[in-house]
């Protein structure tokens, strides 16, 4: 039903009226930040181009074996395909899921059922950086094959900017000659990293930032039926979340389950530190941030320093309390703002962002959270 998804409404009608029309693309490209909805909303489809009853000629029925068989992911005309680690042979040629090591491929089977149980769900597989060639060789190998007239073969290529080159000059040959009955649907926080032939090639629907008392609503419905991803939060928490979270329901769960507060605590003591010289607590901040290579904690540690010199230059230029993310730290941010007038936020912002891409690099998390320290250092005066 398309009351899975949380808002979204135009998005949702322009994929409805398609349907009702007859007129749907063989191909979109599902856009919008993390977390809003673009992989639910893309299964919701996938259930509806095979729905046996669709309710109002337009919705998926939920209750049919199709929709049933498509939302627990083990659909023949459903397909998923997401980043994965590199697989045990040395040949990048052979990565494909059974080419997972035994570890991987039990973490990669979790991940899914995660996702088949909350398509708000944010895979986690550590070293999935990039969307295989032969993930992409793999649906060449099964779209083309016949089906039944009834039903479409649907592809969703997750976060399809972690596609290479290569992967994605294999996905423009399907493109360019796509099948009868199939559907690929790619969905991305990136648009413009992907190939401007591949973006050209699909249909863009733009997914918008949620609503903060959507994403409050939806995650007291979620705390009601006891999802288990979704941790019972005091209302304040919850309410802090949602609208630190930029309007993303995956990242309000997952603020609330690192514990927002110490997090953005520590984000804070980490500027102190580095504006005190004190060089212990800050190796003590670092070192609990980045943990065993926590890459999650240490992007979101990042977020919160965007968050806060965001709402500095907020509380600098505009007078509107309610645009301020840490409304609830107002008097904090007026006098840092008051200490520190002359910093220069523009570098500051743009090494935030430099320290969040090196991550995706794979460089050593405690070495980019000290260069950083010692980059803001030089910008806070
Ligand atoms: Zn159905």
């Amino acid at each position: 039903m398309w009351n899975n998804i949380i808002g979204q409404d135009a998005a949702i009608d322009k994929l409805r009226s398609m349907f009702k029309s007859n007129k749907l693309s063989h191909a979109y490209i599902f856009y919008g930040n993390t977390g809003v909805g673009k992989d639910a909303a893309a299964i919701e489809l996938a259930k509806l181009v095979n729905c046996l009853n669709p309710v109002n000629g337009d919705e998926p029925c939920d209750k049919c074996e199709n929709c049933k068989k498509i939302s627990q992911f083990k659909s023949e005309y459903f397909h998923f395909v997401c980043a994965l680690p590199a697989g045990r042979s040395d040949q990048s040629d052979n990565d494909t899921v059974e080419n997972l090591s035994s570890s991987d491929f039990d973490l990669y089977l979790e991940q899914i059922e995660m996702k088949a149980l909350d398509p708000y769900y944010h895979l986690n597989l550590p070293a999935a950086n990039n969307i295989r060639i032969n993930s992409i060789r793999d649906i060449i190998s099964k779209i083309y094959l016949s089906t039944s007239r009834n039903y479409k073969k649907v592809f969703i290529i997750s976060e399809a900017e972690k596609m290479k080159q290569e992967a994605a000059n294999a996905l423009l040959k399907i493109l360019e000659e796509p099948p009868k009955n199939s559907l690929l649907i790619l969905t991305t926080s990136k648009i413009n990293s992907l190939p401007p032939t591949v973006v050209g090639r699909c249909q863009s629907i733009h997914f918008l930032p949620l609503n903060k008392n959507d994403i409050i609503n939806k995650i007291n419905d979620d705390c009601a039926k006891d999802r288990t991803n979704v941790p019972d939060a005091p209302k304040k928490e919850i309410e802090l979340a949602a609208r630190l979270s930029g309007g993303s329901y995956t990242r309000t769960v997952e603020f609330l389950n690192m514990g927002i507060k110490e997090i953005r605590e520590q984000a804070i003591s980490f500027l102190i530190s580095t504006l005190r010289n004190d060089f212990t607590e800050l190796v003590s901040i670092i070192r609990s941030i980045t943990g065993k290579n926590n890459k999650d904690k240490t992007k979101y540690f990042l977020f919160f320093l965007n968050a806060w010199f965001d709402d500095i230059i907020k509380v600098k230029y505009i007078n509107d309390a309610d645009k301020i993310a840490n409304i609830d730290l107002h008097e904090r941010l007026v006098k840092f703002d008051k200490n520190y007038s002359s910093s220069d936020i523009y570098n500051i912002i743009l090494s935030l962002e430099e320290a969040e891409k090196l991550i995706g690099q794979n460089v050593q998390l405690q070495l980019i959270l000290v260069n950083l320290s010692f980059k803001l250092k030089n910008y806070l005066h």
